[in-house]
């Protein structure tokens, strides 16, 4: 890859004929001609007519020894996106084949990429992975790339920084996972030249300076080895190693070192003919030059997972300064310097071609990209290769051009707690790529999602935790129903409770004791004494439950005597009435009374329920949280009652329940459906619907206590659509 030489159209047909068959070389051709043709009236920033960039993205791939795809890809691949011709246009004049590698390029093209910290460029190094679908557009995008770079001097400072920033970001660290060093390097040192010029020409001056001496020391160096080598017969390639630019710079700057400290490490290359050979000179070296401790590594044996195979020895060199030492064969060599595409240059003829193995290959090269890490040994990188992440995974925009990662079957609420649980907390909406979606949209890799959101949104449904397939977003949304207002219904529950005690004519701090709040708290099942008043603040329990319970001791004290007075009064003006209704229920100390079960609120077994006498009709029996019960002034008349509960099975009561939902069609029938299912009796039912589609059933049902009510609850709740169903009171 002759950096400086602008290629002619010939030189790259002539490059494809030395690999390629005559059928194939008339594609490369036709596909020549066809760019001519499309870009004939476009030009460069530079004023040369535009092919120019495609002939020379098309050299670097026929470099590369391409198959004939691929290069003729290399001379369209702007065809689609400069000029009018349409991928179909394409794809009928070439092939399918051709068409797909241009869209993908074209696809690539498109994404915009906002210099970001380290995740972020990783992140868009895995969309692009992922979106390029075929590693040979990556490839193709590589040599567009490095073309541009070539030519980045024509280009306004600015977008020169960008683009070199870009580059450094995203297209070198790609080139290095497939194992290009020649494109990662070039890549590299030209975008240090635009984004740093000082350090990068003072390292090319101080590079210079120093080449006479240390081509004089290099050589000593190499003739030495070679006589050694001669001695047994070993022919060896042996070189000086070139030292990049950018990787001295960074040395420089990462490792806080001196310009002398990096260069002034010699090293020599020892290209061989077999593995054997390899091991061979290594012992040669070892025993000529004594080795550092802890240097040697085997990359033969263990190759990196950019699958580089070398061995690599450090000695105390001729004038006692370190040498290093890397001995390979050639055709590591040139894994080491052309990566995935020396793996697979297509060399026809040699033997069969293998369309098969070479999709076999693509795939593979997927996953070396996709599990490529440095650290890594060749075990445990085999060992990674054996999971299909990629797959499951889909890159995402925020408008401002940030990537997020998320797992596939995620949707917009994903995205959006992603971003920021305070944003999913007040999502409405979400538009992608400017449209509106509905919340159980799944994104796709590329999609840009905007997340509507409003103030006065009442923070996720329950139905959130369904669609989030992310278990952050499910944590958040669960976290947000406990959190919900947490602080202030902290302080209105206590106020509420306060207002409660002082309503029933009791001294607040008497009854406010740290002893008398834990036995309550406790009670109800909370763990501590803020957790009760959140819940009566969010009136997930009343204030007039908790108040009863905290002055229960106090109250009973007080109204005994009047609650028995009064009963006894109540039994002897009503001596007719002798017969026990048989309501399930006993009345504390009294026999026989007569009790029924008041309609209001329907207890059932189960329920916490409390006695009301009244006058003439003996007991009725209320739930404890009826509002009949708790309306003021009543106390004095309740009477403990308890449910006789030896006889819970055996008979039924009437419950009245209200399920809202979505209005769709079947939902009534799922509903009764459901309710049948748990082999309870309905009496009533009745439906309706609102303007919001929004269904609302009501439904009085046979129940036997409290679990069987809620057995048909939770049935009913599963049908989706189902937003809620609450026990009503009449
Ligand atoms: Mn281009």
């Amino acid at each position: 890859m002759a950096k400086d030489q602008v290629l002619t159209p010939e030189q790259v047909i002539d490059k494809t004929r030395e690999y390629l068959n005559d059928e194939h070389v008339g594609l490369v051709e036709k596909a020549y001609e066809y760019a001519r043709e499309a870009h004939s009236e476009q030009y460069r920033k530079s004023g040369e007519p535009y092919i120019i960039h495609p002939i020379q993205v098309a050299g670097i791939l026929a470099d590369l020894e391409m198959d004939p795809a691929t290069v003729a890809a290399g001379f369209l691949h702007d065809v689609v996106e400069d000029t009018g011709i349409s991928l179909q246009q394409i794809e009928k004049d070439f092939n399918s084949e051709v068409a797909m590698l241009v869209d993908g390029v074209t696809k690539l093209g498109k994404i915009k990429y906002k210099s970001q910290e380290e995740q972020q460029a990783e992140n868009h190094r895995k969309m692009f992975v992922a979106m390029a679908r075929d590693i040979r557009v990556i490839l193709i995008k590589l040599a567009d790339r490095l073309h541009n770079m070539r030519t980045l001097k024509h280009l306004p400072q600015e977008k020169q920084r960008r683009i070199a920033n870009e580059t450094l970001e995203i297209f070198a660290p790609l080139a290095h996972r497939l194992g290009i060093s020649k494109i990662k390097w070039e890549l590299e040192d030209t975008s240090l030249r635009y984004l740093n010029p000082q350090q990068y020409y003072r390292i090319v001056n101080l590079m210079k300076k120093k080449r006479a001496e240390r081509e004089e020391y290099l050589e000593e160096v190499v003739d030495d080895v070679k006589d050694h080598l001669s001695d047994v017969k070993i022919i060896a390639d042996i070189s000086g190693r070139p030292k990049h630019i950018y990787s001295i710079y960074r040395k420089m700057a990462l490792q806080n070192k001196q310009f002398n400290e990096i260069y002034d490490l010699l090293a020599v290359r020892i290209v061989v003919d077999s593995i054997k050979d390899c091991y061979a000179v290594l012992g040669i070296i070892h025993t000529r030059w004594k080795p550092m401790p802890g240097r040697f590594k085997d990359y033969i044996a263990m190759p990196k997972p950019n699958m580089y195979q070398s061995l690599h020895t450090t000695v105390i060199g001729p004038k006692g300064d370190p040498l290093e030492v890397q001995i390979r064969t050639l055709e590591m060599h040139e894994i080491a310097e052309y990566g995935v595409a020396a793996h697979w240059a297509y060399k026809e003829g040699k033997e069969a071609n293998e369309p098969v193995s070479f999709d076999k290959k693509l795939s593979w090269f997927r996953e070396i990209l996709e599990f490529q890490n440095e650290s890594a040994n060749a075990e445990e990188f085999m060992e990674s290769l054996k999971i299909d992440l990629f797959s499951d995974m889909v890159f995402v925009f925020t408008p401002k051009g940030d990537v997020l990662e998320l797992p596939s079957g995620s949707v917009p609420i994903d995205f959006s707690y992603r971003i920021h649980s305070e944003i999913g907390n007040k999502t409405i909406g979400a538009k992608v790529n400017g449209k509106m979606v509905t919340l159980d949209y799944k994104l796709k890799t590329g999609d840009i999602i905007e997340i509507l959101t409003s103030k006065h949104s009442y923070g996720p449904s329950q139905d959130w935790l369904k669609l989030a397939q992310t278990s952050q977003a499910k944590n958040k949304i669960r976290q947000f129903f406990k959190k919900q207002r947490r602080e202030e219904n902290i302080e209105k529950g206590r106020e509420m409770v306060e207002k409660e005690i002082k309503a029933q004519d009791f001294d607040v701090k008497e009854i406010l004791t740290s002893e008398n709040i834990k036995r309550v708290f406790e009670k109800f099942n909370f763990s501590i004494e803020d957790d009760m008043y959140a819940a009566v603040g969010y009136n997930g329990i009343t204030a007039a439950q908790i108040a009863n319970r905290l002055t229960e001791k106090e109250r009973r004290k007080r109204e005994q005597e009047d609650i028995l007075e009064e009963t006894v009064k109540e039994l002897n003006s009503q001596p007719q009435k002798r017969k026990k209704k048989d309501a399930g229920v006993h009345v504390e100390g009294i026999d026989n009374l007569l009790i029924r079960l008041s309609r209001c609120c329907s207890p059932v077994p189960g329920d916490e329920i409390v006695g009301f006498i009244t006058k003439g009709r003996g007991v009725s029996v209320h739930r404890s949280d009826c509002t009949n019960v708790l309306a003021e002034g009543v106390e004095q008349r309740l009477i403990p009652v308890s449910w006789e509960s030896d006889r819970y099975d055996q008979k039924e009561y009437n419950v009245d329940i209200e399920i809202s939902g979505y209005d769709r069609r079947g939902l009534l029938n799922e509903v009764l459906q459901a309710v049948n299912e748990t082999k309870t009796n309905i009496s009533a039912v009745s439906g309706k619907s609102d303007r919001n589609k929004v269904a609302t059933i009501n439904m009085s049902i046979s129940i036997h206590n409290i679990s069987h009510l809620h057995k048909v609850v939770e049935r009913i709740k599963q049908i989706s659509d189902i937003y809620a169903v609450r026990r009503i009171m009449n």
